[in-house]
């Protein structure tokens, strides 16, 4: 009671009114001022606290909480001021002067203090704002997750992408993104991710599934990205949807799936087929042989000449035949792959073509030491000896001359590129597709040697198998080039290479 009656003492003060001489003018002048300066001074804090809600930061709602009494204080001074003109109770204004100190010197301090870390905050919000900005204009979904998972921003796409609005998502765990039954997989996956947080695909080698706010799971990819967002630590994650993609991929390997069964289909029925003619010609060549021998004299001209065609004809058939079988068992064989030394294979199948290499005086050259491929040894000779073989046959020069060499594959760094380059008589550039095909000859029957016109099919199937690729370059009447890759042998095995 003693101190309240200290406090609002004013029996040792005249009003202010009576201190000196005032006009009204003057006096009113003070009071109004300090009325208004008062009122506003009050208004200050009532705004700053109504919006000090919206403010997550403790520092900063601290500081704020301060200021608004700071100003607070120095309208009570003010309002002191005013009724001090009647009531002139000086010693209460005194401690309100003080307090009023107390708190503005508190007040100055902490701002001193705290300003690092305001412009912190600032630099910060300006970063995240300038970062939503980039997150918003980018083509993907994007989504910004603290690290204790909580998400903290998501750009349109991302809204779009799982049916949600941005209030819906803000401070909600990203688990809620994702299936229920890879909830606590991902949430174990994100803790793992956070030891050692870098750029990097989520889930390689694993399908990602998110579901979105009506529960529709569907494929998605993911890259992660350590950002600090908003002054928190957390992950970038951009999402793409790839439902489009996935099912695609089904359908082409459905297709594909369908396309090997009835390639498969197409190579068992033609070998069946070819075996099974075999038989039949076989008896049409005897019954023929037996008619040539038994009544062959007693035949007109015209029809000892039919008839003696026969026999040849049988015999195309019959190599026709083979070489249908042939490719078609090719297509059934199952690869055994070796590591093989190209050098020695070019040098057998130069052995076992000695016979047409001498009768033609063919030069084959081979250009350095051909190196060691992963392939199948057997078939590789039936390949390299279709090859040196047309380049002989297919030749008009005097010499036929043959240069077999191999370069770097520019465009698969696992492959070697071959070449068996000859000096014959080329081929158009519009049957550079056909001579692949089967039966496809671009000569007469019998010039050039003669041909079923299989044995570039069959170079082509041997290729394929190995996962490779032919093709060729030619111009007429200057040459051709037969180029063709195969997978390189492995680096340790080279030396026992020499060995097959
Ligand atoms: P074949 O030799 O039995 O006719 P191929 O399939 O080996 O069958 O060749 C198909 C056609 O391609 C040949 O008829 C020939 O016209 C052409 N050809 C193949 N190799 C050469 C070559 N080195 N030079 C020119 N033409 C060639």
């Amino acid at each position: 009671m003693d101190i309240l009656n200290t406090l609002f003492a004013t029996a040792h003060y005249p009003p202010r009114w009576s201190c000196g001489s005032w006009t009204p003018f003057w006096g009113w002048l003070h009071i109004i001022s300090d009325i208004v300066i008062f009122l506003a001074y009050m208004g200050i804090p009532v705004v700053l606290l109504l919006f000090k809600h919206k403010i997550q930061r403790f520092k900063v709602k601290f500081i704020i909480i301060l200021f608004a009494c700071f100003i607070a204080f120095c309208g009570i001074t003010h309002l002191n001021e005013a009724i001090i003109f009647w009531l002139p109770f000086y010693n209460f204004a005194g401690v309100v002067k003080f307090l009023t100190a107390a708190v503005s010197a508190t007040t100055l301090v902490t701002l001193t203090l705290a300003l690092p870390s305001i412009i912190k905050i600032i630099n910060e919000k300006r970063q995240s704002h300038e970062l939503k900005g980039i997150i918003e204009s980018c083509p993907q979904g994007i989504l910004v997750v603290s690290n204790s998972g909580k998400i903290l921003y998501a750009n349109q796409l991302i809204l779009t992408m799982f049916g949600y609005e941005l209030t819906g998502l803000v401070g909600k765990k990203v688990e809620m993104l994702i299936p229920e039954t890879l909830k606590t997989s991902h949430a174990f996956m994100r803790e793992q991710y956070l030891k050692a947080p870098n750029q990097r695909q989520m889930g390689i080698g694993r399908d990602l599934y998110a579901t979105n706010k009506q529960g529709k799971k569907f494929p998605v990819e993911v890259g992660l990205n350590p950002v600090t967002f908003d002054g928190e630590a957390g992950v970038l994650c951009s999402i793409v949807d790839i439902t489009e993609r996935k099912t695609k991929e089904l359908e082409l390997n459905l297709l594909n799936k369908s396309l090997k069964q009835s390639n498969s289909e197409l190579e068992e029925f033609a070998y069946v087929a070819s075996h099974d003619l075999k038989e039949p010609l076989r008896g049409i060549q005897n019954y023929s042989m037996m008619l040539i021998e038994s009544c062959f004299e007693s035949l007109d001209e015209q029809s000892q000449h039919r008839l003696s065609k026969l026999p040849k004809l049988t015999k195309r058939l019959e190599e026709q035949i083979d070489s249908l079988l042939e490719y078609s068992r090719l297509g059934q064989l199952n690869f055994e792959f070796d590591i093989v030394d190209m050098h020695k294979k070019v040098q057998d199948t130069m052995e076992l073509l000695e016979n047409v290499i001498t009768t033609f005086n063919a030069k084959i050259r081979i250009v350095g030491t051909l190196p060691p491929i992963y392939g199948n040894r057997v078939n590789l000779i039936v390949m390299l000896a279709n090859l040196i073989s047309n380049a002989i046959k297919y030749n008009d020069s005097d010499r036929p001359v043959i240069e077999i060499g191999a370069l770097e594959n520019q465009k698969n760094k696992d492959y070697h590129t071959f070449y068996l380059k000859d000096n014959g008589i080329g081929i158009p550039q519009e049957q550079f597709e056909n001579i692949f095909k089967i039966f496809q000859r671009l000569h007469a029957k019998d010039q050039y040697g003669g041909g079923t016109g299989a044995g570039l099919t069959i170079v082509r199937k041997i290729i394929q198998k190995h996962n490779s690729r032919i093709w060729v370059e030619s111009s007429v009447g200057k040459g051709t080039i037969f180029y063709w890759t195969l997978k390189k042998a492995p680096v340790d095995a080279h030396d026992s290479a020499s060995t097959a």
